[in-house]
């Protein structure tokens, strides 16, 4: 399923030109045109999610295997040091193309690169009051 003027779904297309490093049935792996570190790539499914609350289960448990993939390949390729894989939904949590999509970054000792979050040091009941909040 495509969605009218979303950016990813003219990419899996073909109708907008992308640096294609893997492509099957179900998506299309590119080059992203900002990447963080050299080889920042990213997943793309070809039928239209708009994030990961909608994307079909049968895609979800394909990408996770994909990424492996790439990732080990990439890694021996590039000769990188680790890998990060970051996938945003929501404006909110940074998501800026709203077609569901899995970023691959490959990670060298000295890339200057810092994907991180400011930690915090809630207590021990309101660490439980979250738990019951999501399992209670
Ligand atoms: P996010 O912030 O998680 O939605 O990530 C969107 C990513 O898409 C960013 O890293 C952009 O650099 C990348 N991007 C946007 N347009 C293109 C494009 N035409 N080709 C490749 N990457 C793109
Ligand atoms: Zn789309």
């Amino acid at each position: 399923m495509r969605k009218a003027n979303c950016i990813f779904c003219k990419i899996a297309t073909g109708e907008i030109p992308s640096r294609t490093l893997y492509e099957d049935d179900d998506f299309k792996v590119i080059l992203d045109l900002e990447p963080a570190t050299k080889g920042h790539a990213l997943i793309l499914p070809k039928s239209h999610a708009d994030n990961l609350y909608e994307l079909p289960d049968e895609i979800a448990e394909k990408v996770l295997k994909l990424a492996k993939q790439m990732a080990i390949n990439m890694t021996e390729k590039l000769g990188a040091d680790g890998f990060n894989l970051v996938q945003n939904n929501g404006t909110v949590a940074g998501q800026t193309v709203h077609h569901f999509h899995m970023h691959l970054i490959p990670r060298y000792a000295d890339d200057g690169q810092d994907i991180n979050w400011e930690k915090s040091q809630p207590s021990s009941e309101d660490l439980d009051a979250v738990k019951e909040q999501i399992v209670g």
